[in-house]
């Protein structure tokens, strides 16, 4: 196998990578902040991370992943306060439909899902230790800050210019423009609206809360150790929240807080970064609501290369919708045929090269959806011309599962009789039986429910046909 690369931005390269310990990747991804359902700006992020996760799989690697749940930061207790409900019961069911959202979009599940409000012990430790260090101080307002003077390495990630650092200014806020590169807070003092959303806790220097950066670091080091492999996010991320992660484990700890700092392109709508405050964002329900399988949406972000930006179209998933159409059709097709020919064989092969060779390559996913899709054209010209060897046909059917398990646009259906593909026969043998007795509304629901699974059913003269749409 190539070697594997990855884009560090910490040092703007290319760069070889392998798990410090030679067996798992500790990989920290900043999660979503649940006022609101995720919007597909932040799945696209997290499905960038996704295939990241996946590709350090096919490697051969161990990953241990992270991936916080920030419940508790300023637009949280607004959101909570104008409700006038506790922070916790405003999140609650926001984190449900992330996890359904998710399953839904296929995103493998990370080892772990803390949620800020569970380490709030960890924080105020962080922040002891940065005191004792020196470079934390309590102003008069009562909150904790940061110096940001008092770290030599201030503004290295997202490449700050030092004019830009305002020395002795202080910014309360969680999220700020690069401009306002000011000692930031880590631990604020509680206001009343704090208190009467539930966001405030007892610590040595009185009632408060942490600041949106420093629930990161406390969660990373205490779940993953105080160097990680990988750290994740989106490119709005980098300035301030990664640059003042940096600063406060580093400075807590002495030692480099990732080795790697990747960071995935914006989604734009209309050439504008979807986001909630520019208004127009869609959601995984508006998909459903149009019909957009998990699939569409998967190949459509994986046809563009995650450092690009990507617009989102009716008709770029309208092609993804074909484009899966076909994958579906083969992988359909595969599962019916009962033998191939050497060039079938050959096919595969160089599916399996020049796909482990693309990912390896800093995650070419378009490259390697180019490479599925010749695969398909090679393999089903082969299976034209038909073939006697069961053998050539189990290396195809091998190529494709773990190429596709790896982008993940069609479900496995298993290479002969799967786990699918046994429950989806058992449906339809239900489904049947209802037909026959003429109660149509339990079939009907039969169908439903396959189709929820992305199982399209074809009912014909010799029985009923099925196949997986995503
Ligand atoms: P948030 O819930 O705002 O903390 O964001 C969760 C993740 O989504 C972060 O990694 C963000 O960088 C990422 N994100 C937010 N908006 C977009 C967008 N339009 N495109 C891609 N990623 C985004
Ligand atoms: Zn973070």
């Amino acid at each position: 196998m190539p070697e594997f690369r990855l884009y560090n931005s910490l040092t703007g390269e290319v760069e070889p990578f392998a798990p410090a310990d030679g067996s798992t990747v500790r990989l920290y991804t900043c999660g979503p902040t649940v006022y609101n359902p995720a919007h597909l700006g932040n799945f696209r992020t997290f499905l960038f991370e996704d295939l990241l996760r996946r590709v350090l799989r096919m490697r051969g690697w161990g990953v241990e992943q992270v991936m916080n749940l920030t419940d508790v930061d300023d637009k949280i207790i607004k959101r909570a306060t104008e409700r006038g409900i506790t922070i916790r019961a405003l999140t609650d069911p926001v984190v449900t439909t992330f996890h359904a959202d998710r399953e839904y979009l296929r995103i493998q599940a990370a080892e772990h899902y803390p949620r800020a409000t569970e380490y709030i012990a960890e924080m105020i430790a962080l922040v002891e230790r940065l005191q004792a260090n020196g470079v934390a101080y309590r102003a008069d307002d009562g909150s904790v800050y940061f110096a940001i003077d008092k770290f030599e390495g201030y503004g290295r990630l997202s490449r700050l210019d030092t004019r830009k650092i305002r020395t002795g200014a202080r910014v309360a806020q969680d999220d700020y423009a690069k401009e306002n590169a000011q000692d930031f807070a880590l631990w604020k003092s509680a206001k009343p609206e704090d208190e009467a959303c539930a966001a405030a806790w007892d610590s040595p220097w009185g009632r408060g809360r942490p600041g949106w950066h420093l629930e990161c670091s406390a969660m990373a080091m205490a779940l993953l150790g105080e160097t990680l492999d990988i750290h994740a996010g989106g490119v709005d991320l980098m300035f301030p929240h990664h640059e003042d992660e940096i600063a406060q484990s580093e400075a807590a700890t002495g030692k480099p807080f990732a080795r790697f700092w990747c960071h995935g392109e914006f989604l734009l709508t209309d050439g504008a970064k979807m986001a909630k405050r520019v208004g127009n964002v869609s959601t995984v329900a508006d998909l459903r609501e149009q019909g957009v399988s998990a699939a569409a949406l998967r190949h459509f972000v994986f046809s563009t290369h995650y450092r690009k930006q990507l617009n989102l179209s009716a008709a770029a998933l309208e092609a993804s919708i074909e484009a899966v159409r076909r994958i579906g059709d083969f992988s359909d097709r595969l599962a019916r045929e009962t033998a191939g020919s050497p060039a079938l064989s050959e096919a595969a092969d160089t599916l399996l090269v020049e796909a482990t060779t693309v990912l390896s390559d800093d995650l070419n996913a378009p490259r390697a959806v180019g490479a599925l899709f010749e695969f398909i054209s090679a393999a089903n010209r082969a299976l034209d011309s038909r073939g006697s060897d069961p053998a050539a046909l189990g290396r195809a059917r091998e190529a494709f599962r773990q190429v596709n398990g790896v982008l993940d646009i069609v479900p496995d259906r298993g290479t002969s009789g799967g786990e699918l593909a046994d429950w989806v026969e058992a449906q339809l043998e239900a489904r049947t039986q209802a037909r026959a007795r003429r109660d149509f509304a339990a079939a009907d629901a039969i169908r439903k429910s396959l189709e929820e699974k992305g199982i399209a059913i074809e009912d014909s003269p010799s029985g009923t046909r099925w196949k997986s749409v995503r």
